[in-house]
């Protein structure tokens, strides 16, 4: 269990990093939810308010002064994702591109790095999705059949993936996959690499895309590689060595996303709590009764009990400390505490709760897809069960 050292790690309580939640409640502003109905609706992308998100710097905080970005820590990225979902805004839209740029940061050459970095902070190069899962693998990603086989100076990628969000509206991929077959590692999570693949040039060259038709407007693709040549100087980091370079990602992500939980919780306890006041049945407001205020209150506890843990993961990774502990419990908690406050603000609701004008089936859909991408609750409880209470391995 991960103790040590962590004494001396500050977590900030209230509001922490004001000026950059009232520039985001101000671009949220310009976003109301009939534009998030809009959007939905149409199933498009929010390009506008991606856009603004650039434009104002926010979705490159993560990204180091010198390369163009704001070099900012952890948490205050979170804030960021946090005030868009706590006032009625998507960020998931473009979160990807906040820890996806990681691998690239981290495991990237100088000249990768110069290449692209300025470019993406500038809102220039949209570097937005991530391709890792399989249709017929999905969790269990070191067995991905994605193949990518070394000719001279390319690549060449024969494969498919699913669920890869805003493939479409994005103008780099960061791809993993085996450049040696799982039978001639050594270990099955050797043999995987990470490419930078530029889909303006591979779409309609040996990649296909088609848009997924699901449950909520996260613009999810599917993705057929047949002959992609991809340049060998794509490769991010160490060829046989990109399951590491996603892993030690992943404890960002899963902070982060956290985060947009959070936000996700406040927007429906307060858009719930407010109902409860307004609406009036057998002569009082029905938030008089405990069956609906005690939900909506019980989601506000949990909510603050899950903020907890999403500010000291944030600390100890911003103070460069182990956190895959709290990384992993911040998201359990948080993406159940949003569901469990979009539950409550959808039976406060009743029958309006259904109409589309109210907002709360929108986002109780979208709350929703947290308990099971980036990463599901049962891989989070395997990772607590294995790495911190040291029981067997549960796959
Ligand atoms: C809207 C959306 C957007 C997404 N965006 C992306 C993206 O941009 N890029 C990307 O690469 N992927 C993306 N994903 C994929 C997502 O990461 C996977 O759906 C998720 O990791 C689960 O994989 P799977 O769907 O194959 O489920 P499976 O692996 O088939 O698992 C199904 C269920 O079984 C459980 N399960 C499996 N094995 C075990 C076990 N050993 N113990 C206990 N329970 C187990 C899982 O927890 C899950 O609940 C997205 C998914 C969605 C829904």
């Amino acid at each position: 269990m991960n103790t040590m050292n962590q004494t001396t790690v500050q977590v900030p309580l209230g509001e922490d990093y004001p000026e950059i939640r009232e520039g985001v409640r101000r671009i949220c502003a310009d976003f109301p939810n009939t534009y998030w109905r809009e959007i939905d609706r149409a199933e498009a992308y929010p390009t506008e308010f991606v856009r603004a998100m650039s434009e104002s710097g926010y979705l490159a905080a993560l990204i180091p002064e010198e390369y163009g970005g704001a070099g900012l820590p952890l948490r205050a990225a979170g804030v960021i994702l946090q005030e868009c979902h706590a006032h009625g805004c998507y960020a998931a839209a473009a979160h990807a591109q906040m820890y996806t740029m990681g691998t690239l940061l981290r495991h990237g050459s100088e000249e990768q790095k110069r290449k692209y970095l300025p470019k993406i902070a500038s809102g220039e190069l949209r570097l937005q999705a991530f391709g890792v899962t399989e249709p017929t693998t999905g969790t269990d990603t070191t067995k991905l059949k994605t193949r990518a086989v070394r000719d001279g100076d390319h690549y060449v990628v024969h494969g498919q993936k699913v669920f890869i969000s805003r493939a479409l509206h994005s103008d780099l991929m960061l791809l993993l996959c085996r450049t040696t077959p799982v039978d001639q590692a050594q270990k099955k999570t050797d043999g995987l690499s990470v490419l930078l693949v530029d889909l303006r040039e591979a779409v309609g060259n040996g990649l296909e895309i088609r848009k997924l038709d699901v449950m909520i407007n996260h613009n999810t693709t599917e993705l057929f590689f047949d002959g992609l040549r991809v340049p060998a100087e794509n490769l991010i980091g160490q060829e046989g060595k990109g399951f590491r370079c996603i892993l030690d990602g992943m404890n960002a992500e899963r902070i982060l996303v956290s985060h947009e939980s959070i936000g996700d919780a406040q927007w429906f306890i307060r858009t719930a709590s407010r109902y409860a006041c307004d609406r009036i049945v057998f002569d009082r407001p029905i938030g008089q009764n405990q069956g609906i205020q005690f939900p909506i209150a019980r989601a506000y506890a949990e909510m603050q009990a899950a903020d907890m843990m999403v500010r000291k993961a944030a600390a100890l990774f911003d103070a460069g400390q182990p956190c895959g502990e709290e990384a992993n419990i911040a998201k359990l908690l948080s993406s159940e505490a949003a569901w469990n406050a979009a539950e409550a603000c959808m039976q406060t609701h009743g029958g309006f709760g259904y109409a589309r004008e109210y907002d709360v089936e929108r986002r109780w859909r979208e709350a929703r897809v947290q308990r099971t991408a980036p990463i599901s609750t049962n891989l989070i409880l395997a990772y607590i069960g294995e790495h911190v209470l040291g029981m067997p391995r549960s796959y």
